[in-house]
């Protein structure tokens, strides 16, 4: 049986000035407080307490700083039309959050605990949701290793934080597409490494490639499979789907990239709109000799942050390939609309993705 965490409050003597939500960024801004519990080995978690926001305090030999032991996740809280807050698959994320940390041998919290965490942390800070049209209150729960200690093994000591950032709407003026770049030389995860866990050492993995697109033109990094560099995997920081004729296609879950939890959300909706859908692999081969008949009709990214973004063109070494007419395509459009309409309470939850924060 699991028991409620005893959750002590300790709330900041003065709040911050509210940002403006016409021009709220991502990940720019703090709430007032955060949730943080710690882990000894002897005691297990404990202390879990909601404080003001501020520095950790950890020691520099933290091996979080040294071996790169650290995991989060991404998720997101919405205020509803009606004015009803509620987080996006809130049961996902905490579970992933877990499998994450499993896999870099740091130790899991209580299902039931994340949840309860992100719950109270939301409840307590209720007026940072934000309302405007796209907007929405960034969940980021994390797990670090904080012993101070420079032996390579696992550590004895780790904290869970979560910290919660009021975010803008990624397309202001509606969807826009993106351009990527098709990345043949860097790999960020390998078939046997962390790339299905969302840990901070992928990113750190990934940003040579990204500054290098960048400076070619490009937003986003398409990633390919470590061995032959053949296969799409995802891009940057968000899962990727092609539109081929009528058939809608994302690369099975191998454990080289991220299962990321707006895919599998996109992926029950296709399924339950009788869209024809493969979990497949699909070669950057395939998907340039559909583009040479015509037949590449969209390709789209999909994670919490944009939710669904089209991509309108895609860079190679020997050239560019815009995609469909460049616009946003249909299925990019009909999914976005879908999922947010959810999120924002305006549709029914039909799978029972809503977690209601009263
Ligand atoms: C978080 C993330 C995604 C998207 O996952 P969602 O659960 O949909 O937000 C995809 N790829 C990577 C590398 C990620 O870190």
């Amino acid at each position: 049986m699991t028991t409620k965490l005893p959750i002590e409050v300790q709330r900041a003597e003065t709040l911050k000035p509210r940002p403006s939500e016409e021009n709220l960024g991502f990940g720019r801004y703090f709430s007032d407080h955060l949730f943080r519990m710690d882990y000894t080995a002897e005691r297990g978690w404990h202390s879990p307490r909601i404080v003001p926001y501020g520095p950790l305090g950890v020691d520099p030999a933290a091996a979080v700083f040294h071996y790169a032991q650290a995991v989060f996740d991404g998720a997101k809280a919405f205020r509803g039309q009606d004015g009803q807050v509620r987080v996006f698959r809130l049961t996902d994320h905490c579970r992933r959050l877990n499998a994450s940390a499993a896999r870099l041998c740091m130790p899991t919290l209580q299902q039931e605990h994340l949840e309860q965490s992100l719950v109270e942390l939301i409840r307590v800070e209720k007026s940072w949701v934000p309302s405007a049209p796209g907007t929405a209150l960034y969940l980021r729960p994390t797990i670090v290793a904080t012993e101070g200690f420079l032996g390579v093994r696992p550590a004895e000591r780790y904290t869970y934080f979560c910290i919660v950032s009021p975010v803008g709407s990624y397309f202001a003026g509606g969807q826009q597409p993106v351009s990527i770049w098709v990345e043949e030389q860097y790999t960020r995860a390998a078939p046997g490494g962390l790339g299905a866990a969302k840990a901070g050492a992928n990113y750190a993995a990934s940003l040579t490639a990204a500054v290098e697109a960048k400076k070619r033109g490009f937003a986003q990094v398409l990633w390919l499979d470590a061995l032959e560099h053949r296969y799409i995997e995802e891009v940057g920081t968000m899962n990727l789907f092609v539109r081929i004729g009528d058939e809608v296609i994302t690369p099975p879950l191998d454990g080289s990239f991220l299962p990321g939890i707006t895919r599998e959300s996109a992926l029950a909706l296709l399924r339950h709109w009788g869209v024809r859908v493969s979990e497949r692999k699909l070669s950057i081969d395939e998907l340039r000799e559909a583009h040479a008949r015509g037949e590449l009709k969209e390709v789209f990214g999909t994670g919490t942050a944009a939710v669904i973004s089209p991509v309108g063109s895609m860079g190679f070494k020997d050239g560019t390939l815009t995609i469909g007419d460049g616009k946003v395509g249909e299925v990019s459009q009909r999914l976005y609309g879908a999922i947010t309409g959810i999120q924002y309470g305006t549709a029914p939850d039909t799978f029972g993705w809503m977690t209601r924060v009263d």
